[in-house]
């Protein structure tokens, strides 16, 4: 059975859990850099990345988990979380730290105020049927670098891509019922297709 951290510091994190253990997946909650140990993958998830960047640097945590999804640790981001892995981050306080693993530039609270939350069927590389999207004030990718793949789009902006060892989403796939994306991230762990140097 792999076993799948989630990022508990702040945000959706119990959400993610319980879709992974309907996946029968081994969770474990992370915040200090132990936790970290033996991992087959981890998931970030999507809360306040201002606040979330600020408990990276308080728990100790940042340095070594960024240089664990470097090494290849198999990490899925969603919305926060994908903010936390972007290269470049746009309309974010100065000190907000990123672990720069995914070449995307991401503009936070992209969507504006008006359309702060919304939902959309849209169709994702690798599930056969439309997946129902949910938009908390979500960033906007505005760019992809050239070895980032697009896994889904809406109103022809990326809202899931893929790079390497990395997955991500501005979109909440863990507050639906369905754990098809989830399923689409243990699949790359299984794949072993990464450069994840194991226990
Ligand atoms: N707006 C949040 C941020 O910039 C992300 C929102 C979310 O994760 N639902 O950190």
């Amino acid at each position: 059975m792999p076993v799948v951290g989630v990022l508990a510091l702040q945000g959706a994190f119990h959400a993610h859990a319980r879709a992974l253990k309907q996946l029968n997946v081994e969770v474990r909650e992370v915040r200090l850099p132990h936790d970290l140990e033996g991992l087959d993958g981890i998931v970030l998830p999507g809360g306040e990345s201002t606040t979330m960047s600020h408990l990276l640097i308080s728990s100790g945590i940042f340095e070594v988990l960024a240089q664990r999804i470097a090494d290849g640790l198999p990490t899925m981001g969603t919305c926060a979380g994908l903010i936390l892995l972007a290269e470049r981050v746009l309309d974010a306080r100065p000190d907000q730290v990123s672990c720069s693993v995914l070449d995307v530039t991401v503009r936070r609270n992209g969507y504006g105020r008006q359309i702060d939350s919304f939902e959309a069927d849209i169709a994702v590389k690798g599930l056969e049927t439309p997946f129902t999207a949910v938009f908390i004030r979500a960033p906007i990718i505005e760019d992809v670098g050239s070895d980032v793949e697009i896994l889904a789009v809406h109103n022809g902006v990326p809202i899931a891509v893929a790079s390497q060892n990395v997955l991500a989403a501005t979109f909440h796939p863990e507050l639906t019922s369905d754990v098809r994306f989830h399923e689409l991230f243990l699949n790359m762990i299984s794949s072993g297709s990464t450069a994840h140097s194991g226990r």
